[in-house]
C-alpha cells in the first residue's frame, strides 16, 4: 500500500496542513509521542505507562479534544471497540452511535465499573 493511500488528503483539512501524521494519528515533535498521549501526558502530568490506551471517543483519530480522549486498559478498550455488537449492552440502550458521545461512555464505563480517566475533565478518575 502507498504512503498516500491511508494518510489523510491535506487538501479536505485545512487546518491540519502543518501536522505531522504517522498512521492517522497526529504526532507531536516536542514530545516525540503520539499527540494523543501528548495531551493525557500534558493533563495528568505524568507520561502514560504502555499499558495505558488512549481511545478517541468519537473515532476520529485526529481529534484530540481533551473531551474527546480516555485513558484505559488494552483490555478494556477492546470492551469499547466491541460492546456495541453484543445484543445484551444494546438492549441497555449503547450502540455504536451513541458511545461516541463522551457522556454515554463515561455511563458505560462507571456501569461496567471500570478504572478509567476521562480527560475531559482529569478530576474525574474513575478507579473501582
Ligand atoms: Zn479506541
Amino acid at each position: 500500500m502507498k504512503k498516500d493511500e491511508w494518510t489523510l488528503d491535506f487538501d479536505d483539512v485545512e487546518d491540519l496542513k502543518d501536522k505531522v501524521i504517522r498512521d492517522g494519528y497526529l504526532w507531536d515533535d516536542q514530545l516525540d509521542m503520539s499527540a494523543h498521549r501528548a495531551v493525557a501526558y500534558r493533563t495528568l502530568g505524568r507520561k502514560l505507562q504502555t499499558t495505558e490506551v488512549v481511545h478517541h471517543c468519537n473515532h476520529v483519530k485526529t481529534c484530540n479534544d481533551r473531551e474527546n480522549l480516555f485513558v484505559v486498559s488494552p483490555l478494556l478498550h477492546a470492551v469499547i471497540h466491541l460492546a456495541p455488537w453484543s445484543a445484551g449492552v444494546y438492549e441497555l440502550g449503547y450502540t455504536k452511535t451513541n458511545m461516541r458521545d463522551h457522556r454515554m461512555l463515561c455511563r458505560f464505563l462507571d456501569e461496567l465499573g471500570a478504572p478509567y480517566i476521562w480527560l475531559g475533565d482529569k478530576k474525574y478518575v474513575s478507579s473501582r
